[in-house]
């Protein structure tokens, strides 16, 4: 485990490193309406939200910019795309990106593919916004900045509640805790205590060149009793992938196995898991619709990664035109 802390006491350190701010919306930028009872709404831009924050000031040389201001709901793909390119064009000792937490894992995730550094880029946000008691966007602003400021961890990473997630793991687990993020699968991959940012070693992750269009990829999940006339309209409505969440680690109906091969003949069909966390196996359960059955059917296991995250690597995959789409798919599964 690798220690380092920055000199963060105001005119010790002669030349600051250079921390530019992304900002896209989310808690952390929110402030309540003037009609009481509106609820809060994203507001302030990169800017309002390094001024709300002085104590960056004294550990970097802050530029900031504001590319756009949303409930991360909202959020496209080819913006996360676009702020990679923007990323990788910068001069500077490490990045921010403060966003809503509702699809950072996702937009974390989406970035970690297109983007290999260095610099360092970090995500985080808010669980509660700037007004409320016990706002926790400041300290969590400081520490994205002091990991995004560390040059050995991952390319990218999350930071909430003093902790660094690696994208691929990462989830978030509570609508309202400030410690709502965590990585079931291996725990976060470093710490921040005291101004001292803590890290385990990571293997540099796989990277893509960014896709001119990202190809439209639908996520279906296994529930109990399902007719799954919903898998009926996968390929009428012009899905070029789709990934499905079996049961446990790989299950599905008898009925919904015979409708996913006959999808599998036509389109890239991926197999995940509903559960939060472990690998979706190849070899153990021999019934029709598990997931013995569903691999011969031509599907192509998600190893540990969650169907959303799966959703978005092949939608990256199949908009890059990659004619070996299982081969590119399982070299990052590997890597997970
Ligand atoms: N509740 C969200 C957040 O924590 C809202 C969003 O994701 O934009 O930022």
């Amino acid at each position: 485990m690798a220690q380092h802390k920055l000199c963060v006491k105001h005119g010790v350190m002669n030349q600051k490193p250079q921390l530019h701010i992304f900002s896209l919306g989310g808690t952390i930028s929110m402030a309540p309406t003037l009609d009481a009872g509106s609820g809060v709404r994203p507001t302030f831009g990169a800017h309002d939200i390094v001024a709300a924050a002085p104590e960056l000031a004294e550990i970097a040389d802050i530029s900031a910019e504001s590319l756009s201001l949303k409930g991360s709901a909202n959020l496209l793909f080819s913006e996360i795309a676009e702020l990679c390119r923007r990323a990788a064009s910068l001069s500077c000792s490490g990045i921010m990106v403060t966003q809503g937490t509702d699809t950072m894992e996702e937009c974390a995730f989406l970035a970690s593919l297109l983007y290999g550094g260095p610099p360092p880029m970090v995500f985080t946000g808010a669980m509660r916004s700037p007004a409320q008691p016990g706002a926790d966007g400041r300290a969590n602003l400081m520490a994205a900045a002091l990991t995004a400021l560390t040059s050995n961890g991952p390319a990218v990473s999350l930071v909430m509640n003093d902790e660094i997630h690696h994208p691929f793991y990462v989830t978030k687990s509570h609508t309202s805790n400030v410690a709502a993020f965590q990585s079931p699968i291996r725990g976060p991959v470093g710490q921040i205590t005291e101004g001292n940012v803590i890290l385990h070693p990571v293997q540099p992750a796989p990277t893509f060149d960014i896709p001119d269009e990202f190809a439209p990829v639908a996520l279906l999940p296994a529930v109990l009793n399902d007719d799954g006339n919903l898998f009926d309209t996968i390929l009428s409505a012009g899905y070029a992938g789709l990934v499905v969440e079996g049961f446990g680690a790989g299950h599905v109906s008898e009925q919904i196995a015979e409708k996913l091969a006959a999808i599998a003949a036509k389109i890239p069909v991926i197999l995940a898991s509903r559960v939060r966390a472990g690998s979706v196996f190849e070899r153990t359960y021999g019934y029709r619709g598990a997931e013995i059955d569903l691999l011969n059917k031509g599907l192509v296991p998600a190893g540990r990664l969650s169907g959303r995250k799966a959703r978005i690597l092949l939608s990256l995959i199949l908009g890059l035109e990659k004619p070996d789409w299982r081969q590119e798919f399982t070299r990052v599964v590997k890597h997970v």
